[in-house]
């Protein structure tokens, strides 16, 4: 079942542990995903998931074993190269969206390139692009606190494809939405994907993993414990 292993593949987490204070997050945990896959995280709460996409994002670091994305192993970073590396190489969706209150939606879009060092204007031209392509151009000087939670997932989710990252990652994107704008956000991850888009998405909820993935990794106690892929309609 766990015969998942590519040529190079985007994502490779090899033996990684992670220890906090008083916890073991992750014990041993070895992962690949190769180009092009929906990759599902599920399992209890508890059991590891947010700790190990934050390893793949460059957001923390490990206790033990190898990080490597898009072939670079991101332990051999030091804390400027991982910003870097954080900032062009992976966009990443968070439950609660993490929009800066102030900005109107373009702005919060742009920023992620502005901040990968491209100019305020190519900057906004592209994320207005984005944001027509994700159905809410006309949202664009509204304030995230009067945007709907579906409205702010996809300004999140064009604020994490504004750098062309070759990985996306998605902690819970559907965590804090009703049903109906979970869908919307659900087929918008499923398009992303059918256009070549890796994805990583940690979910709880089975329909998700279901309706998006192209592979469900089980977890339970901070590793692997079933890997296998789903036929997808
Ligand atoms: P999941 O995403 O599957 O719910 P997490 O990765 O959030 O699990 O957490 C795994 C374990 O690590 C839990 O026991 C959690 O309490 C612990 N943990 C996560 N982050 C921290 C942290 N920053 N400091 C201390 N313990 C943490």
């Amino acid at each position: 079942m766990n015969d998942h292993s590519t040529p190079q593949p985007v994502v490779r987490l090899d033996g990684v542990v992670k220890e906090f204070v008083s916890t073991t997050a992750l014990d041993g945990l070895s992962l690949e995903v190769g180009a092009g896959e929906a990759v599902a995280v599920i399992g209890p709460s508890g059991c590891g998931k947010s700790t190990m996409l934050n390893m793949v994002a460059g957001l923390d670091r490990p206790t033990a074993g190898t990080v490597t994305v898009h072939g670079e192993d991101l332990g051999a970073l030091n804390e400027t190269a991982l910003a870097l590396f954080r900032r062009r190489r992976v966009g990443m969706i968070f439950q609660f969206f993490n929009l800066l209150d102030d900005l109107p939606a373009l702005d919060n879009v742009a920023l992620a390139a502005q901040l990968a060092g491209v100019a305020a204007r190519p900057a906004r031209e592209r994320a207005l692009e984005l944001l027509g392509e994700l159905g809410i151009a006309n949202r664009r000087d509204v304030y995230p606190a009067a945007l709907s939670g579906g409205e702010r997932q996809r300004v999140a989710v064009a604020r994490a494809l504004m750098n062309r990252p070759g990985l996306l990652l998605a902690d819970e994107p559907t965590g804090a939405l009703d049903s109906h704008a979970g869908e919307q956000v659900m087929d918008l991850l499923l398009d992303l994907n059918q256009m070549g888009q890796t994805l990583m998405i940690v979910t709880h909820d089975p329909r998700l993993a279901q309706r998006c993935a192209s592979r469900v990794v089980r977890m339970a106690d901070g590793h692997v414990v079933s890997d296998r892929s789903l036929e997808r309609a």
